[in-house]
């Protein structure tokens, strides 16, 4: 395949593929907006500095003191991976404000040993988790869904927002803590950006491309939410970390590093730009490959533009890292993958060609 530099792209392509004055984000990333060539991202950001962090953590404050329990009960419901962000959270909640949380992990396709590794951590720090395990039916979907719409993880994506509220409602927790609300935060629909409660309506519109798995009854456990799930649920609230306290990775790092033996990975994933981000799966280093057949940009744009925003790097050298590593493949999964997904190697690199954006490559 010939490799696109995306920043020298030639001038009648500019109206639709650009980035972001101020960090990298790309015009072709699904649902953002641009103010004056800025990000909505970029201007998120700005807007949350201006936030009063102190009001909204006394919110989350006020929250567990209704809904804590006093019985030795699970109270709150926390989503977690074994990576820096889920543990930093549910640990903040154990130990800082008292809660008692039920973690729920759903082990994703092609789980690394890093990644079991930090999940077995974290457990070891006195945590219940509920492990929710990767099945056929979950391969079965995520092939149909690579090969239909390049999208090879959609099944856990699916597992990992509806799961954790099913799991909620079946022990009546009333608490459902995720981490970051990524569309506002990154850039995309800013709906939710300034709201408590996550609306679960919304699910399949944000996280799954509005492309909900309803085609089949037998996924409809943790996969799928319908009209009478979201009913059922309605007296769950699904809330987000990042409303609460201002979202710092690093800050996250620091503290699961610390406190709940979280571990880098010892290689840098060829597509990554860090050895502490996603190390916990081998298919999320596809996902956001598709990501760059499809809409040009991939991991280090969306990393680096994190980092910009924080100031710990420039835009300069953002755009050196995202040349370097923006358009490779993660050539060392291969055999991975085509066993994960029963295909031989012609095809799986067919299925990657018929999703390859034609505005973007030839
Ligand atoms: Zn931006």
């Amino acid at each position: 395949m010939k490799i696109i530099n995306f920043f020298n792209i030639n001038y009648n392509k500019r109206k639709y593929f650009y980035r972001c004055k101020r960090c990298l984000v790309t015009s072709t990333r699904p649902r953002v907006t641009f103010k004056k060539n800025i990000c909505s991202g970029c201007l998120n950001y700005e807007e949350r500095k201006r936030i009063n962090w102190k009001q909204r953590y006394s919110e989350l404050q006020k929250l567990c003191d209704q809904y804590r329990s006093h019985s030795g009960k699970y109270d709150i419901v926390v989503p977690v991976g074994g990576g820096k962000d889920s543990s930093y959270v549910a640990w903040v909640l154990k130990n800082n404000l008292r809660m008692n949380p039920l973690c729920v992990f759903v082990e994703p396709p092609l789980m690394t040993k890093i990644g079991k590794k930090n999940l077995d951590n974290f457990e070891k720090k006195a945590f219940k988790i509920i492990r929710i395990k990767h099945t056929n039916l979950n391969r079965d979907l995520n092939s149909y869904y690579f090969k239909e719409f390049g999208l090879p993880q959609h099944s856990w994506l699916a597992s990992i927002k509806i799961a954790p509220l099913k799991i909620a409602k079946k022990h009546n927790i009333k608490l459902v803590m995720f981490g970051e609300e990524g569309e506002s935060m990154y850039g995309g629909i800013n709906k939710n950006k300034n709201e408590m409660e996550f609306d679960k309506k919304n699910i399949a519109k944000y996280y799954l491309e509005m492309k909900p798995l309803n085609f089949s009854k037998k996924s409809k456990k943790y996969l799928y939410l319908d009209k009478k799930d979201i009913k059922d649920l309605k007296d769950i609230k699904m809330l987000y970390w990042s409303y609460f306290e201002e979202w710092d990775e690093n800050f996250h790092l620091k503290i699961a590093r610390k406190y709940c033996g979280l571990k880098n990975s010892h290689i840098r994933e060829k597509n990554a730009i860090n050895r502490h981000s996603h190390t916990d799966q081998k298919m999320f280093a596809l996902h956001m490959y598709l990501a760059y057949l499809k809409y040009g940009f991939s991991r280090a744009t969306s990393d680096t533009s994190i980092e910009i925003r924080h100031k710990r790097v420039t835009r300069e050298r953002a755009i050196n890292i995202t040349k370097k590593f923006d358009h490779i493949f993660p050539s060392n999964y291969i055999k991975d993958y085509c066993k994960y997904f029963k295909i031989d190697q012609k095809s799986f690199f067919g299925i990657l060609d018929n999703h390859k954006n034609k505005k973007l490559f030839h």
